[in-house]
């Protein structure tokens, strides 16, 4: 039985006040939920998230990590630096990162393993674009983000987590269909099964992109959607408890 995982993901948002009210909220409205709940904040907040979650249900973790241990790597951050921080979980390969900073899926695969050194959980994004969508391409593009990780991580396949983010669907307000989801979901599980079937029967699948309290339950109703990263509705308490509340 895998229990559903909802991850927030703050992207550069935020500031010590506005965190201050909504990690409040979320600590005080959390108890009653059924499925786990994380943020993964900018590196700057992990100390604040860790002074306000600690002892808590609520887990947190970082958006990024560098493949480093320690060295000349200015503006990086370690995996040691997010395990000082109590941090448990750490966004690899988020779309706006391969886009924006070309992270390809091999240097994603090197973060996934280096996090899995360090003892931190990493959710791994994967995820086409409009035109790779509409030119018959998902499956072999998440074939491609995946094989790298797949590879690398070997025996260690079942501490990971997999977020699978239609880029198109990331921030526009347009959702996957929970069919669409759904398909691409069976398709990564049939995928890590045949790497490792045990690794396959409980490693969480979560869907991204404009996921959102009208939405949330039809998706996560799904056989292999095992929760949500939540991008822009993470940042208001009542919608990411509503979503969470939908798991
Ligand atoms: C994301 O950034 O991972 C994400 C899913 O964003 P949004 O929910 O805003 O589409």
């Amino acid at each position: 039985m895998r229990q559903a995982l909802i991850a927030g993901n703050w992207k550069m948002n935020g500031s010590l006040a506005a965190n201050a009210a909504l990690l409040t909220a979320l600590r005080e409205q959390s108890q009653s939920l059924h499925c786990e709940l994380a943020v993964c904040a900018p590196a700057p907040y992990l100390f604040q998230l860790q002074s306000l979650l600690a002892g808590s249900s609520i887990n947190w973790g970082a958006q990024d990590l560098s493949v480093h241990e320690a060295g000349a790597y200015t503006g990086e951050v370690s995996a040691s630096m997010l395990q000082d921080f109590a941090c448990r979980y750490v966004i690899v390969g988020h779309s706006e990162r391969r886009a924006m900073h070309a992270e390809t899926s091999e240097l994603v695969a090197l973060k996934a393993a280096r996090a899995l050194s360090a003892g931190l959980v990493p959710i791994v994004c994967v995820g086409e674009t409009l035109a790779e969508r509409e030119s018959g391409q998902t499956a072999v593009v998440v074939e491609q983000q995946l094989s790298p990780v797949l590879d690398k991580l070997g025996s260690q396949l079942a501490g990971i987590v997999i977020a699978y983010e239609p880029v198109w669907a990331i921030g526009t307000g347009k959702t996957a269909t929970p069919e669409m989801a759904q398909e691409v979901h069976e398709l990564i599980r049939a995928r890590l099964a045949q790497c490792d079937n045990a690794a396959a029967a409980v490693v969480r699948l979560l869907y991204g992109g404009s996921m959102k309290p009208d939405n949330a339950r039809q998706l996560l109703a799904m056989p292999d959607i095992d929760g949500g990263l939540i991008g822009g509705a993470a940042l208001k308490a009542a919608d990411f408890l509503a979503i969470a509340q939908a798991a």
